[in-house]
């Protein structure tokens, strides 16, 4: 069976690897719902460029993550549109980095809210759906750092660690649904998301940005190499097929080497 004609939500893919996620589903012939902050210009090039470099329906919602009832909505009207959701990659994600004592209580409230609690609210609005047609597919966008943790990433260690656990918990609920729960775990990507950390570190330690790209690599990930969002988008497109049909509940590493030390 091929996923042509399936339609897809992906949370967060107006950039980086949501972005790359929705590519290589709509290569595969799947309509997919766009979502995320931008340029509304922008954002509407690359809805129309994916339209039309593929013939599928790509639309985008403006849907705010931080906010349950946001979340659910979008997910009804992705169902609205495409008559169903078979779908769903919760991808959309924000960063902040502080020592716990400097931890701002509104970035931990915000990291949270979309890393973490809009993985629950699409999942519990999208299962129904799937369970009905008994066929479905949930991947959600963890990290490495929903394996192992980082100094001064408190929310979002936590917020990856609890995207994990949600998704054994989904894949258990669903074993015998025809519907599939798998949590994707990358090490550094090169993203506006990872480019900001770069440009960070780089002011605090008065080196540049390239000097610094090196450093973060260094630290983490055996291999001195980027993913790049096509690999994940690719990721994604496997987990999709028939032949991942008995994966499920799983956190599965796409990091260079970063967890295996
Ligand atoms: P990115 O900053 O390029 O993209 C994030 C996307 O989420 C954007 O489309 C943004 O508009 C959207 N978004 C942010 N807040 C939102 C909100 N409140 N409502 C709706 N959309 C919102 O980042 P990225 O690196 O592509 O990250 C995507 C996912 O991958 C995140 O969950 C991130 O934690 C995870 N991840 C990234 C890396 C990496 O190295 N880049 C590594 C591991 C995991």
């Amino acid at each position: 069976m091929t996923i042509r004609g399936k339609s897809a939500l992906v949370t967060g893919s107006t950039s980086g690897i949501g972005l790359g996620v929705a590519r290589a589903l709509a290569g595969e012939g799947v309509n997919v719902m766009l979502n995320g902050f931008g340029d509304a210009e922008e954002i509407e090039r690359i809805r129309s460029t994916l339209a039309e470099e593929f013939s599928v329906r790509v639309l985008y919602d403006a849907a705010d993550l931080s906010d349950a009832a946001q979340v659910a909505q979008l997910v009804r009207r992705t169902h609205v549109e495409f008559e169903s959701l078979d779908i769903l990659v919760n991808n959309a994600g924000i960063q902040f980095v502080a020592p716990i004592q400097d931890f701002p209580e509104e970035k931990w409230d915000a990291v949270i809210a979309v890393n973490l609690s809009a993985v629950f609210h699409a999942m519990k609005a999208a299962i129904p759906g799937m369970k009905e047609r008994k066929w479905g597919r949930v991947i959600n966008i963890a990290s490495a750092h929903g394996l192992v943790a980082s100094p001064n990433k408190v929310a979002y260690v936590a917020a990856k660690h609890g995207v994990v656990g949600a998704t054994k918990v989904a894949g258990l609920e669903l074993a015998n649904d025809g519907v599939t729960v798998n949590a994707i775990c990358p090490g550094w990507v090169l993203t506006p998301l990872v480019e900001q950390q770069l440009e960070d570190r780089a002011r605090q330690n008065a080196t540049d940005v390239a000097h610094e790209t090196e450093a973060l690599l260094a630290e983490k990930q055996p291999m001195l190499t980027f993913t790049s969002p096509a690999s994940i988008g690719a990721f994604v497109v496997f987990l999709c097929s028939d032949a991942a049909q008995t994966i499920t509940g799983a956190a599965l590493s796409i990091d260079g080497g970063w967890v295996a030390q």
